[in-house]
């Protein structure tokens, strides 16, 4: 089974044509409310394709929380991990423009409540995991006694470092068995430039000489770049008409723990997720855009 280590958020999503100025009100033309933080965002991904999920995160003790849980019963995310805080839901107001380009203010509230003492007591869930997902919308402190629990038990951890977060200790980084920035948050943990596929190449050596065994820089429409020890490939995007990229490196994240655990090779399990996210990114929303298996197989893959 896979755990999954992380936040959870509501998402307020407005659209409108413009943003109001200082002290300015607009009226939108639109409102959504959804599911999101990318630690849930990845164990539905996961759970969507019919993996045995556990989420260890914290909700808020309000009805956004109420409406959490809910949403992990529906998508049948096993419930021991899914604990009541005692602070409001973590949310995420987001403000989109007719333009497409959005502004997102998240406020982490409940997720602060996942701290190292609360890991030590649900130690079973990473005990029993074959593969633990970690990203960075909870405290660094609490990611990095996952790591070193998971290495006690001998069970291996991806790390997403998104959001990016300069502060993330590279002596960590180095330990654990999948690590996935995209290029950006590539560039954030080794301070170099991240601009070309060279530059890319050159600050994930970096890493691989530090010790990290797999490093999966995702691209975006071109796709990932896997590095190890011995080599580094482009594997390429799956061609689609994206509308909506949000959630696109959960959607991998999730997706591709799924396949890895079915028993897939890592370049087979790179190649299901490219799938699966590009799926994701051709229609609106985050998890709402998450494909189910039997969903997957109906679509139209060219
Ligand atoms: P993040 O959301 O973390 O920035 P990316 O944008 O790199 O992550 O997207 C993660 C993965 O989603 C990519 O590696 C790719 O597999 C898939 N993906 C994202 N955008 C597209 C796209 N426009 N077309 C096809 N696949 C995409």
């Amino acid at each position: 089974k896979i755990t999954i280590i992380g936040s959870n958020m509501y998402e307020l999503t407005t659209f409108t044509d413009h943003l109001p100025k200082r002290g300015e009100t607009v009226a939108g033309y639109d409102f959504s409310e959804g599911f999101g933080g990318k630690g849930a965002n990845q164990a539905i991904a996961a759970a969507r394709l019919g993996a045995d999920v556990d989420l260890l995160t914290v909700i808020g003790k309000d009805y956004f929380g109420r409406q959490q849980r809910q949403n992990y019963a529906d998508n049948d995310i096993n419930s021991a991990g899914i604990i009541n805080g005692s602070r409001g839901s973590g949310v995420a107001s987001i403000f989109v423009e007719s333009s497409g380009t959005n502004r997102i203010l998240v406020v982490k509230r409940a997720n602060d409540e996942l701290t190292p003492s609360m890991i030590d007591a649900h130690q079973a869930l990473i005990r029993d995991a074959q593969i633990i997902l970690l990203q960075q919308e909870i405290a660094l402190a609490t990611n990095y006694h996952v790591i070193e629990l998971a290495k006690k038990y001998h069970v291996p951890v991806m790390l997403d470092p998104a959001p990016a977060n300069l502060e993330l200790d590279i002596n960590y980084v180095v330990q654990v068995k999948f690590f996935t920035p995209n290029e950006h948050e590539l560039a954030a943990v080794t301070g170099l430039p991240t601009y070309d596929l060279a530059d890319i190449k050159r600050a994930g050596q970096t890493l691989i000489a530090a010790g990290l065994e797999n490093l999966l820089v995702t691209l975006g429409s071109k796709g990932v770049l896997w590095m190890d020890q011995h080599h580094a490939q482009l594997i390429p995007a799956f061609p689609v008409q994206a509308v909506d990229t949000t959630g696109a490196g959960d959607a991998f994240a999730g997706s591709f723990a799924y396949y890895y655990t079915m028993g897939a090779s890592i370049d087979a399990a790179i190649k299901f997720a490219n799938q699966y996210a590009a799926l994701s990114v051709t229609k609106y929303g985050t998890q709402r855009a998450y494909p189910t298996k039997k969903q997957m197989a109906k679509m139209d893959l060219p």
